[in-house]
């Protein structure tokens, strides 16, 4: 059996602690990481240009790719460029309905507050390449900062002898702005700090393999980023109405992504248990990445989990704060209103998370590593940055005068108490 089938109850803190504080194998990187920052910070495109025929094994002539992806919308047949089409017209629908509006509200005694949102002006996109072609990730990166208005969309994209046409297509189709063909951490440090090709940027977003996430939190605090993407996760929350063989093949489609992909399926019912963990065997055999498969499988954080209750699974689900959280029960409403920690979650069985990763419309660059517990995925917010507003009337200030006196006192600033007062006397 390539994934193991366990009882919740048997669990010690060793295991829990494999489940719950999952190891993305960041930290083991981030000393070379560093290092490869500091030297595109420092030596610009001489740099990248070197770690790219490093790391990537290519050669690259013009780092910078534009127009070869208005180029590749000829090389894709058209069925490909429909689909892409479609699942772009999907995500920037559901983006554009989280669009948030400007708004001022008269509160009691003459204060008018508000906010408006306005979008950040130079974003930065990874768009993943290296060991398979990410068409996807491109549109959920890049369409929802053009929907937020961002003046300009950057992407970067591991170079290649050939370039994916697939994803160079996504990428213009969505409507990047410029593009460049770099991967890796030199990607990351060529946006945050710019170089003589790359344009600096001030946010940067997208997912990527341990190298490009190390990158992140190296040049976070100089730069904004989204958040840390690892490699995917998903649990699946089942009862014994589930089908095994359907939660059987979303457990394989997420294990397919990485060989350090954890997957968890947890149900409350055994025999549904065993059956899971028996699809899970005979499906993987038959997949083409049957190799990553199995290592994701077999992954400390991985497992086919027999909870006494459904209570227990509900714990035991919060407390993993997957990134992808499949629910196939009966009540899956009443589930998932006792989960508050999930990326993105899939509701009953005609739902595959392949759904949310390509075309029903939602984002699928989401927190890994339990960062679910306090952020969510990419999403329109990501892209805007929000701004209060206030004007106080002459009785608003009144009214609240001796409030701010008194706190800005015991503050010891005595200046923001007078430059109150004035406006009180002069009334
Ligand atoms: P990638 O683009 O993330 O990484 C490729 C780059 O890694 C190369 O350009 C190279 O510069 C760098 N690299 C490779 N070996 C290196 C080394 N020894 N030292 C330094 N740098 C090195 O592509 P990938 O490797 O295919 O990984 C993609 C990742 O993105 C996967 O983990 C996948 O699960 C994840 N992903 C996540 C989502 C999501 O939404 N969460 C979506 C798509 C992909």
């Amino acid at each position: 059996m390539s994934i193991d089938v366990r009882a919740v109850a048997d669990l010690g803190p060793d295991d829990r602690a494999a489940f719950f504080e999952r190891d993305a194998g960041i930290e083991a990187v981030t000393d070379d990481v560093g290092e490869i920052v500091d030297r595109v910070r420092e030596e610009g495109d001489v740099a990248v240009r070197e770690y790219s025929e490093e790391f990537d094994g290519v050669s690259v002539g013009n780092l910078e790719i534009t127009d070869d992806c208005e180029r590749a919308l000829e090389e894709i047949d058209d069925e490909l460029r429909e689909a892409i089409e479609t699942a772009i017209a999907n995500v920037r629908a559901f983006h554009e309905a989280q669009l948030p509006e400007d708004w001022r509200r008269e509160f009691d005694d003459g204060r008018e507050l508000g906010r408006r949102f306005r979008p950040i002006d130079r974003v930065g996109v990874y768009v993943p390449g290296g060991s398979a072609a990410y068409p996807s990730s491109a549109i959920m990166g890049i369409v929802p900062a053009v929907v937020a208005g961002v003046g300009h969309v950057a992407v970067v994209t591991p170079p290649a002898d050939e370039l994916n046409p697939a994803t160079l297509a996504a990428i213009d189709l969505a409507g990047a702005d410029a593009v460049y063909s770099v991967g890796g951490a030199q990607a990351i440090a060529g946006l945050a700090y710019g170089t003589e090709t790359i344009t600096r940027v001030q946010k940067i977003v997208g997912p990527g393999n341990k190298w490009v996430t190390a990158a992140k939190a190296v040049v976070r605090g100089d730069v904004e980023i989204d958040f840390l993407a690892g490699p995917s996760e998903i649990v699946v929350v089942a009862d014994e109405t589930a089908d095994p063989d359907l939660v059987a093949a979303d457990v394989i489609a997420q294990a397919e992504h990485d060989p350090n992909a954890p997957v968890v399926a947890i149900t409350d019912d055994e025999a549904t248990a065993e059956a899971i963990a028996e699809a899970v065997e005979n499906q993987a055999g038959a997949r083409e990445r049957e190799d990553v498969i199995r290592a994701a499988l077999e992954n400390d954080a991985s497992a086919v989990l027999h909870a006494r209750s459904m209570s227990e699974a509900i714990l035991f689900t919060e407390a993993y704060a997957p990134e992808h959280l499949t629910i196939v029960a009966d009540d899956d409403e009443s589930i998932l209103d006792r989960i508050d920690s999930a990326g993105s979650v899939f509701l009953g069985p005609n739902t595959p998370v392949a759904a949310g990763d390509y075309a029903s419309g939602t984002n699928h660059v989401l927190p890994t590593n339990g960062g679910a517990r306090v952020t969510g995925g990419l999403a329109v917010e990501t892209f805007l940055r929000s701004t209060t507003v206030q004007r106080l009337s002459g009785d608003g200030l009144d009214a609240i005068g001796e409030t701010i006196t008194t706190l800005a006192e015991a503050e010891g600033l005595e200046a923001h108490a007078e430059s109150v007062r004035r406006r009180l006397v002069d009334d």
